[in-house]
């Protein structure tokens, strides 16, 4: 694949780490950027900010604040590409849409890798089921292009400088290491709102668990018709060490591999045999 052969001789380069503007790099090296907070979240400008001087660099995101899509895909209305005047494209969609709708024909390539952030709050555990940051990331994996899911653990962009600085690093030693246009993987990376310098080390983690969600808020609209609004997501029920929930209190940045075999391989041989009896019970198996 050209794009390998690319990055194979990027990393014959000398080529340090730092601040953004110490490395003038020339990679050749494609990303693209997406996110679920909408293109003109701090997460996304941050991170262009960091990696539009290590590679090419593309934003196509959502127009509006997409959190918990998931991988939704928009299948009943039309979607319109936009381009705002820092050369961001957006789009009337959901995460995976902006992902889906770059790689099928808007891009006309194929990028290295999609990053997917920074997102505002954790992605640890069950949030990666419902994240739009993830989903977007895992649209790209779907097609076979390494991504990156970057989400900060608290709300509201503290730190957010560390955490574009800590993206920019992982996707350099990345490169360095040919690990960029390869075989495709899905990593997401939640980083704690520290300075920089107070960040641990990145810890590979397995996802943890949380508890079930906080209970649906009812309301009264001014209409007087009953409104649900969704709870909060539930506290971590296993941050048991080796978790993404224990990495990071500890101050350390939670890197974990995704995979999406929904299969559950452990209760095949069980639900083999269980499978078998309902089939005899099944008078039309007979
Ligand atoms: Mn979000």
């Amino acid at each position: 694949m050209a794009s390998g052969q690319n990055v194979s001789r990027v990393t014959k380069a000398p080529i340090r780490a730092g601040p953004y503007n110490e490395d003038q790099l020339c990679f050749p090296m494609k990303i693209l950027i997406s996110n679920d907070d909408g293109y003109q979240a701090p997460g996304i400008v941050a991170l262009y900010e960091a990696l539009k001087d290590v590679a090419e660099v593309e934003v196509i995101a959502p127009e509006q604040n997409n959190s918990a899509k998931s991988n939704a895909l928009t299948l009943n209305s039309p979607m319109y590409v936009n381009r705002a005047s820092n050369g961001f494209r957006y789009i009337n969609g959901t995460p995976a849409d902006c992902v889906h709708i770059a790689l099928t024909g808007l891009l006309g390539y194929r990028p290295d890798l999609v990053v997917s952030g920074i997102n505002n709050g954790a992605n640890m555990g069950d949030d990666t089921i419902y994240s739009g940051t993830v989903g977007a990331a895992m649209e790209g994996y779907l097609f076979g292009v390494p991504a990156i899911a970057f989400s900060q653990v608290e709300k509201n962009w503290g730190e957010l400088e560390a955490a574009a600085r800590t993206a920019r690093e992982l996707v350099l030693q990345m490169a360095r290491q040919n690990l960029i246009g390869a075989s495709p993987w899905l990593l997401n990376v939640n980083i704690p709102n520290l300075p920089f310098a107070q960040l641990g080390h990145i810890k590979l983690c397995r996802l943890g668990r949380r508890h079930a969600a906080e209970p649906v808020i009812q309301q009264t609209s001014p209409r007087g018709e009953t409104m649900y609004w969704i709870g909060a997501a539930g506290p971590a029920l296993d941050e048991a060490e080796g978790t993404d929930f224990h990495a990071t209190a500890q101050g350390h940045i939670a890197m974990t591999p995704l995979k999406v075999d929904l299969t559950d391989h452990d209760r095949l041989g069980y639900w083999a045999q269980t499978a078998a009896r309902l089939r005899q019970g099944d008078p039309s198996a007979s």
